[in-house]
């Protein structure tokens, strides 16, 4: 199928490794010209469609020259809104220094680049904004607080933003990942072996028997709905928040 991309422009923040990098390379393979942002851009390779970019999404004024960058570029068609995950931990005892860093870096970073980019998208009646949320948004997931109260925040703006745009040729959805095989995946993984005794091995197996396919998801089995969610083809999907989770989420 030809996903009539080709030739569109994308910004994919948290490009480096992960879900983030999975996109990023599938969106190119449609012919895409990508901005790949993320902290360390060591390991991107740039190429005419492929332009590293750094940012820290923990720091405003990054975050502004960010902005300024794309804006020179022109702006953006398709914006991937995808973040690092913040620390793990209980919701008993978090900080508001904790809240305050985590709301910071997920939620309003990405609020001030998707407006900015907007501007852009509206004046040519064609955009798509997919952020990367977490299976936790349905299912909160036992300790990691943060990332389950952010990115609740960050669902209700999604839809709320999708009902204000759609008149406008400007697609705005969710991703809810399961348990999709990342680095950052295999650090939670071994967070959790080291809290509870078990060896890695253990708590994978114990992860695999919750998910109905049996295994943990690919990076490129994610991407492939971010490409889809991009394309031409999804251009009455709106509001909406799709899970790539190999059916693991228990609710309807
Ligand atoms: P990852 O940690 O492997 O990759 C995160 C990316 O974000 C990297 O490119 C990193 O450089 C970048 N990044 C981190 N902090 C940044 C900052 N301050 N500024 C700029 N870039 C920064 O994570 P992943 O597994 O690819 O997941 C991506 C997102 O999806 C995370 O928020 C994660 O919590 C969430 N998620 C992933 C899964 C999964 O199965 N992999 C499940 C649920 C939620």
């Amino acid at each position: 199928m030809d996903f009539q991309i080709a030739g569109k422009t994308a910004l994919v923040l948290g490009a480096s490794r992960g879900l983030g990098a999975a996109i990023a390379q599938g969106l190119r393979d449609e012919g895409v010209r990508v901005f790949a942002a993320a902290r360390n851009i060591d390991g991107i390779e740039p190429a005419a469609d492929m332009i590293p970019i750094s940012v820290d999404l923990s720091d405003r004024t990054s975050v502004s020259t960010l902005i300024q960058h794309m804006q020179l570029q022109g702006g953006t068609d398709i914006l991937i809104n995808n973040t690092g995950g913040p620390k793990a931990g209980p919701a008993l005892g978090q900080s508001t220094e904790n809240w305050a860093a985590a709301f910071d870096m997920m939620a309003a970073s990405i609020f001030s680049i998707t407006d900015a980019m907007l501007e852009g998208m509206i004046a040519r009646k064609w955009g798509r904004i997919i952020t990367i949320g977490s299976s936790g948004v349905l299912q909160p997931i036992p300790n990691l607080a943060l990332s389950n109260g952010v990115r609740a925040a960050i669902t209700a703006w999604s839809k709320t933003l999708a009902s204000e745009v759609g008149k406008h040729g400007v697609t705005v959805n969710m991703l809810l990942p399961g348990r999709i095989d990342t680095d950052r995946v295999r650090e939670l993984d071994g967070i959790k072996a080291k809290n509870t005794g078990a060896s890695i091995e253990t708590v994978q197996a114990s992860s695999r028997n919750d998910i109905p396919v049996g295994r943990y998801g690919r990076p490129e089995e994610f991407a492939a709905a971010a490409v889809f969610l991009a394309s031409a083809q999804a251009s009455y999907v709106t509001g909406s928040s799709i899970r790539v989770d190999g059916g693991m989420i228990k609710a309807i």
